[in-house]
């Protein structure tokens, strides 16, 4: 050891490439995985991760370590290698991959010492006698997954599993039947939620299972002492199971033996910020270095990982019934196209989204008026908060759109009383509402389409007894007031939910009998391929929400294409018939998983520029001759955000005929815009 006295650093900066330092005599015991504080440039320090160590002296002069930020290293073999990959698949640095191991800003708190803390805790708090396993009886379909999984669990080896399993079918106790195998080995288990939204019933659950004192939870809303804890209490294994949405994939467990990734379709669980990484990717890879068992389960999984269950890359599990012998609730479209046969109609009532437009049809009020006579709970579902969408002038054309962005701007209702105003969903930036069409002058301004509050404004109109709340991003942006109005809605003191795909998710409420899908068109007009996908999974996680209790639920759903598939689907409860259609319409366009994809985009103030650097980085690719294809170079959907003009490039390849386009892309920096690379976008507006 006394000869290593140069360190090799990696910073969590956009460079790819390590730096080397001199380790002083107070430091040279500083081991690999260290966070350490280093001078950096002529007058900054920065927090970087030790990946290297030798006795070499570099050939050219290097400066002195300042600090170890760590007694203990964060980072053991097996996360380095973790990084190593992220950095190589996601093209970012082995610093910005390090940053998601170990966070630079992840310190012990000054006053209070982490281990006096936590020896304090552990005193005051009896600890629970973990519950007795409940009695609850598996269904024969249950039986019949859970045996490989526990068998997959003893093996100690790598095994990915997907679980197809509709809701309500009890994925859930799979997940912890096996998690108390592995748990009985003196092993770890991570269990893996799309949204931090959704994780309090599941954390009381756990918690109640095998003990406070056992289980941790790890969000973005946490302090940084607790951070600190709960990260050292993972690592020294006093945490047995963590719950987590995205980051916690990259806790640091020495002795894993289980992932659960729950809802393993949702997009949000790939990260839109370098590193743009996919967390069921990670947890593949991570569940393989760790050789444990990684369950992705979902009522809807994504094409592409049913698609390798078929192909038998992991093993496919299927519940296909309800427990309890309770059904799925029958889902009825109904058809909102203007009946253009109806002479002498005002076109104005026709037109599909014009004013006129009634929110609710006639059968959706009828069935709320029945739920509401029965004391029975609503869910009222429309994917897009506001008022309403966009402002036009019925006389000259003008449509309210974003000063900043190719965005319209949504009305809003202030709340408590404020002034309405009009917002832009991309940049979030507000203007005040016209009064006037500022283009001519008249007073012609019509509101189209219909966002939460025009719902939840008109089933206060029509219904003026109705105790409703709405719950979307709008109202639940404080922690508190989500939990209210959840918890008022389970206590049974509201009648009826208004929200966005907030309420469309694990909401798991008996008295709820009727859904009502107000809109079901937002998300299959979005320009992408996965958007029919996307309605599909929204609308079977949404008719999932009722039908939970003794009474039967009830799926209303308004819609202006009553004959795409993915409706007709959604409304048979069919995901194999969806998944063997869009599988068929993948294959014929080149899409995933037929093929994988990069998607570039190039952005800067000024439209000439960005444009000819995007000519000029299509050329560059294209000289690489590799026989990926190359599409583009063209605006992107979202051709203008906060400014900046966006161009796309779009390349679809295989693993082989991408790797020199990632080759070629690590290095890369074109030099009159900036450029972002998702590698397997999910997102490519
Ligand atoms: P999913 O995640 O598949 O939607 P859950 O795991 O949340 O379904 O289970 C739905 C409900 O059924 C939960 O309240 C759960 O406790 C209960 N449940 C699960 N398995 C059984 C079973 N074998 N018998 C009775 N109830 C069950
Ligand atoms: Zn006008
Ligand atoms: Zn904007």
């Amino acid at each position: 050891m006394a000869g290593l006295l140069y360190a090799e650093v990696a910073f969590p900066i956009p460079l790819n490439r390590t730096f080397h330092y001199r380790l002083s005599e107070d430091h040279r015991d500083i081991p690999i995985g260290s966070r350490v504080l280093a001078p950096f440039g002529p007058k900054k320090n920065l927090v970087g991760y030790v990946v290297g160590r030798s006795a070499e002296k570099p050939s050219f002069p290097t400066k002195a370590i300042l600090r170890s930020l760590d007694t203990q290293p964060f980072i053991d073999e097996a996360l380095l290698e973790l990084a190593r990959w992220v950095s190589d698949r996601y093209l970012c640095s082995l610093g910005e991959a390090l940053a998601c191991v170990a966070p630079p800003a992840l310190e012990a708190p000054k006053r209070q010492r982490a281990g006096e803390r936590e020896s304090e805790s552990t005193r005051s708090k009896e600890s629970p006698a973990p519950s007795l396993p409940r009695s609850l009886t598996l269904t024969a379909e249950q039986k019949r997954a859970l045996d490989p999984l526990l068998a997959a669990a003893d093996a100690k080896a790598f095994h990915p599993f997907l679980i197809r399993g509709i809701t309500d079918s009890g994925k859930t106790e799979l997940y912890l039947r096996t998690m108390d195998r592995v748990l009985s080995q003196g092993r770890q288990a991570l269990f893996l939620l799309p949204e931090i939204a959704l994780t309090p019933p599941f954390f009381d659950q756990l918690k109640e299972r095998y003990g406070e004192e056992k289980v941790g939870l790890w969000h973005s809303g946490l302090s940084g002492g607790e951070r600190y804890r709960t990260w050292t209490a993972v690592r020294d294994g006093t945490l047995q199971v963590l719950l987590g949405a995205r980051s916690a994939v990259f806790a640091p467990f020495p002795r894993l033996g289980l992932i659960v990734l729950d809802e393993e379709h949702e997009a949000t669980y790939k990260q839109e910020d370098r590193p743009r990484y996919h967390t069921r990717e990670v947890a593949l890879k991570r569940a393989e270095l760790s050789a444990a068992v990684l369950i992705m389960g979902s009522a809807t999984p994504s094409l592409e990982s049913y698609w390798k269950a078929k192909q038998g890359v992991y093993t496919l599990l299927e519940l296909t019934s309800r427990v309890e012998e309770r059904t799925l609730p029958p889902v009825e479209l109904i058809d909102r196209r203007p009946k253009s046969l109806e002479p002498g109609a005002p076109s104005q009532s026709r037109s599909p989204r014009g004013a006129g437009y009634a929110v609710f049809s006639e059968p959706l009020k009828l069935a709320i008026e029945q739920r509401l006579a029965r004391r029975e709970q609503i869910l009222l579902f429309v994917n897009r908060r506001g008022f309403t969408p966009f402002l036009r002038c019925s006389a000259c054309g003008w449509v309210s759109r974003c000063s900043r962005c190719s965005m319209t701007l949504t009305l809003h209702l202030g709340l408590g009383g404020a002034s309405p105003y009009m917002q832009c969903h991309a940049c979030s930036q507000r203007e005040p509402v016209p009064i006037q069409c500022p283009a001519c002058r008249r007073m012609r301004l019509r509101q189209f389409g219909v966002g939460t509050q025009k719902v939840e404004e008109e089933l206060k109109r029509l219904f003026p007894f109705v105790k409703a709340a709405r719950l979307d991003r709008d109202m639940a942006s404080q922690r508190r007031q989500y939990e209210k109005i959840y918890r008022a809605f389970a206590g049974g003191e509201l009648d009826a939910l208004i929200g966005t795909q907030m309420i469309a998710k694990g909401f798991d409420f008996p008295k709820v009998t009727l859904v009502g899908v107000v809109e079901a068109d937002v998300s299959l007009h979005l320009p992408d391929f996965r958007s029919a996908e996307r309605t599909f999974d929204l609308l079977t996680q949404v008719a999932g929400r009722t039908g939970r209790g003794q009474v039967k639920g009830k799926v209303l759903v308004q819609t202006h294409h009553p004959d795409h598939y993915a409706l007709q689907a959604a409304q048979m409860h069919d995901y194999v018939g969806f998944y063997e259609r869009e599988l068929g319409d993948r294959e014929r366009l080149g899409y995933p998983p037929f093929c994988r994809l990069i998607n570039i985009v190039l952005r800067t103030s000024k439209e000439d520029v960005v444009q000819s650097a995007a000519d000029d980085l299509f050329g560059r690719l294209e000289k690489l001759e590799s026989g990926a294809q190359l599409l583009g170079p063209s605006p992107a959907p979202y051709s203008r955000l906060r400014n900046q003009f966006r161009y796309q490039i779009l390349i679809k390849g295989t693993d082989e005929t991408l790797a020199p386009h990632l080759q070629f892309l690590r290095r890369f920096r074109p030099a009159k815009a900036y450029m972002s690379v998702d590698v397997d976008p999910v997102d490519l507006l």
